[in-house]
């Protein structure tokens, strides 16, 4: 029998184009793909799979993240963004290829007095301006001249920043001044740099440096809040899609799910579709937020519950039940969704649930 419920259909060959795109704009550039966050929702070890030949390296958050690529037979360097946080976490990285961001004093106490079995791959992490994490320009000298003494890290070391606002073109300027910045810290004393997320790649070229680190783009989605992926020649790696499970008539002046918050004003039909905020889809996804159905634009009608939202189809629909629902991906930009959601696309396609099927073409 048919399942009913919220497919995300994933495209791989997508995954691959996208990041055949990021190569082409950093051509001189090196790639670290990044999957953290189950490749942003995509399934991580399946897509690290993917790009078994096209990456330079992958990079994810969390350490257990690390382990499962590792562990799901995935050879290349894994970098970890946020590094390791005891002895046990660094010497498994050291045996197992992970390259790691050091940010903090502890981390480094830590490197110097932890005999290890392999050498180990850092990066110094450098607050340029984002202000999260990362050592200040002024602790930069001091971190570089400890790790420079310790025999077990690969000499010399490498640097990379993180960009705050590179999404934002009005904020140009801001990003310039990280750039200059970090590039005045780092000149001349370290091995290779990386400075680029999706947005640094497509939006500021200068500063491409030895490693890119695209993220969002390898999904088909731009990170720029007005624009969508296929602006600059991405596809959607995802297509969320459910099923209609019920076609109503509905009253004018009658109200939709709960707490009556939809009130039809005419008489129309009530498509009712397989997937709620227990998939995943928000919560918070306003009535007008666009789903493609039969190859035209719907809108929700009513709150999203659990398990079902429910849209207008109009008083001539001729929609049936079982037919596909395309809740975002290819001619639905997840980023217009979110734009109606009040999120950006990251989180929609981060947060699904373990519920809907990831299924791969
Ligand atoms: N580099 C670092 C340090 C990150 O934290 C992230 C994501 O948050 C990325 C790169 C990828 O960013 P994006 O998904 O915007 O390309």
């Amino acid at each position: 029998m048919d399942a009913h419920g919220a497919v995300a259909r994933i495209s791989l060959e997508a995954v691959r184009h996208n990041l055949q795109v990021a190569r082409q704009l950093a051509p001189t550039a090196k790639a670290v793909a990044v999957v953290k966050a189950n490749a942003y929702g995509h399934g991580d070890l399946t897509v690290a799979a993917a790009l078994k030949d096209d990456a330079d390296l992958f990079a994810v958050a969390r350490f257990e993240e690390a382990q499962k690529l590792r562990a799901g037979g995935i050879r290349q360097p894994i970098l970890l963004l946020e590094g390791f946080f005891n002895r046990a976490q660094l010497e498994f990285s050291a045996l197992n290829d992970f390259h790691l961001c050091i940010h903090t004093f502890a981390q480094l106490d830590t490197l110097e007095l932890t005999p290890l079995a392999a050498p180990v791959t850092v990066w110094v992490k450098i607050d340029s301006g984002m202000h999260r994490v990362g050592f200040s320009p002024e602790q930069a000298d001091e971190v570089f001249a400890r790790l420079a003494a310790i025999a077990q890290v690969v000499q010399p070391v490498n640097a990379m920043t993180h960009f705050a606002r590179a999404d934002e073109p009005e904020q140009q300027a801001v990003t310039e001044a990280q750039i200059a910045r970090f590039k005045q810290v780092t000149a001349g004393k370290v091995k290779h740099t990386a400075l680029c997320n999706s947005a640094g790649v497509i939006a500021f070229p200068d500063a491409h440096a030895d490693y890119i680190r695209p993220g969002i783009m390898l999904y088909g989605i731009t990170p720029f809040g007005d624009q969508q992926g296929t602006d600059f020649g991405l596809r959607p790696a995802m297509n969320f899609t459910t099923s209609l499970i019920a076609v109503r008539e509905h009253k004018a002046g009658e109200p939709v799910g709960y707490a009556g918050s939809w009130v039809s004003p005419r008489d129309t039909r009530i498509g009712v579709i397989a997937v709620g905020y227990g998939d995943g889809y928000p919560r918070t996804a306003p009535p007008g937020t666009p789903v493609l159905l039969n190859g035209r634009r719907v809108t929700l009608a009513g709150r999203v519950s659990m398990d079902m939202a429910t849209v207008d189809l109009g008083p001539d629909a001729t929609d049936q039940v079982g037919d596909e629902v395309l809740l975002w991906g290819e001619g639905l930009a997840a980023e217009e969704v979110a734009r109606h959601v009040g999120t950006i696309a990251y989180e929609l396609v981060t947060r699904m649930t373990a519920r809907p099927r990831l299924e791969y073409i």
